[in-house]
């Protein structure tokens, strides 16, 4: 094995609480080239999961190569399932990072299975599957390949600029299948973006990948989400965003304020104290009485982004409300839905939405 020599004993292992839960565990390690960070590599039973929920219907279907993230965005939602495995939802979310090594095998053997109709299934709405480990790992281009083979089509949502090492297998994957791709840039502040989102690539990076994969003759969204109420959602913040999307070539464009449920909100507050401490009052105001801003933020910022998206020529893409993830086009077009129905609250199959684990 190409790591071998850097797994951590045996007696390290076991002091970590709760992964002895994995009973797949193949080893954990850690890697000079990934300082602070552990990787647990498991063998997964599978590799498609079914979001949860009634309301998810036949489409709630995503793939999620790893668990936890080093991109460490405080806001991330996914945080809270690392309690699972006893580990934190703060900075263990972010450095110890569950890898399920044989994904693409096991996916094959699922995408075979008669009883698969070919849903869309979606990719990077829990963790992303273009973070740094990504390199390390290069399950991607299984996961691609099987997708491809099957006809089932699929989308990636990522922050990743890894993804452009996959473009070449991704236009030979959308001859033989409905491929939707999105970047989420959400911060073009590089000095906020490094604080809140410390793991990420710069949104010039990001930028520069959607137009590499719009060269490549591929659609690319942008999400513009979350937009964090009093630092992100300024008229002229939403316009140099706006811009910036359009000249890279992106598709369309998606946007959403903030999100902030328990398990994340904890870990966003501090970072939030940390860094301003002025607006604390404010968002504790803001989202005390549920995860949502309220629906007069909701409506206030709709009514401030829709000349903005009109005034750069942008299209609005729709986003998939059971996976979180872009919808799609397999599913048809359909209507968009009003710019100020995006700021309500969502649907009850959206708020059922969970990330997925094992
Ligand atoms: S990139 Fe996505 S999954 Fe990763 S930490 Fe950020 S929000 Fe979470």
């Amino acid at each position: 094995m190409r790591w071998s020599g850097q797994e951590i004993n045996g007696e390290q292992t076991d002091a970590l609480p709760g992964l002895a839960r994995l009973n797949n565990l193949v080893r954990s390690v850690r890697t000079p080239d990934f300082a602070g960070v552990t990787f647990h590599e498991v063998l997964a039973k599978s590799a498609l999961n079914k979001v949860p929920g009634k309301n998810a219907g036949l489409f709630g279907w995503t793939i999620n190569p790893m668990r936890g993230c080093q991109h460490a965005c405080a806001y991330c939602f996914a945080r809270p399932t690392h309690g699972y495995l006893d580990l934190d939802a703060g900075a263990d979310f972010d450095n110890q990072i569950i890898v399920k090594v044989n994904v693409a095998e096991v996916l094959r053997t699922e995408l075979a299975k008669p009883t698969w109709q070919r849903p869309p299934v979606a990719l990077g709405t829990n963790t992303d599957p273009y973070q740094r480990a990504e390199g390390r790992y290069q399950l991607m281009p299984g996961i691609i390949e099987a997708l491809a083979d099957s006809g089932t089509p699929f989308s990636i949502l990522t922050k990743g600029t890894l993804l452009r090492r996959d473009i070449p297998l991704l236009v030979d994957a959308s001859a033989r299948t409905t491929i939707d791709l999105a970047m989420s840039i959400a911060i073009y502040d590089d000095e906020l973006q490094q604080s809140v989102e410390p793991g990420t690539p710069t949104a010039t990076a990001r930028l520069a990948t959607v137009t590499a994969v719009r060269e490549a003759g591929l659609k690319c969204s942008v999400f513009l989400m979350p937009i964090l109420p009093f630092l992100t959602d300024t008229t002229a913040h939403l316009d140099e965003a706006l811009r910036r999307v359009a000249e890279s070539g992106a598709t369309s464009v998606l946007y959403s304020s903030m999100y902030l449920k328990p398990g994340t909100k904890e870990w966003f507050m501090q970072w939030l104290a940390r860094e301003h401490p002025e607006l604390v009052a404010r968002y504790e105001s803001f989202y005390s009485a549920g995860a949502y801003a309220p629906v007069e933020y909701r409506k206030w910022l709709a009514d401030r982004i829709s000349p903005l998206i009109r005034r750069h020529g942008l299209e609005r893409g729709r986003e998939d409300p059971v996976t979180g993830g872009p919808r799609s086009r397999a599913l048809g077009v359909g209507s968009p839905p009003a710019l100020v129905t995006e700021e309500l609250p969502p649907s009850p199959a959206a708020a059922l939405r969970q990330p997925t684990l094992f």
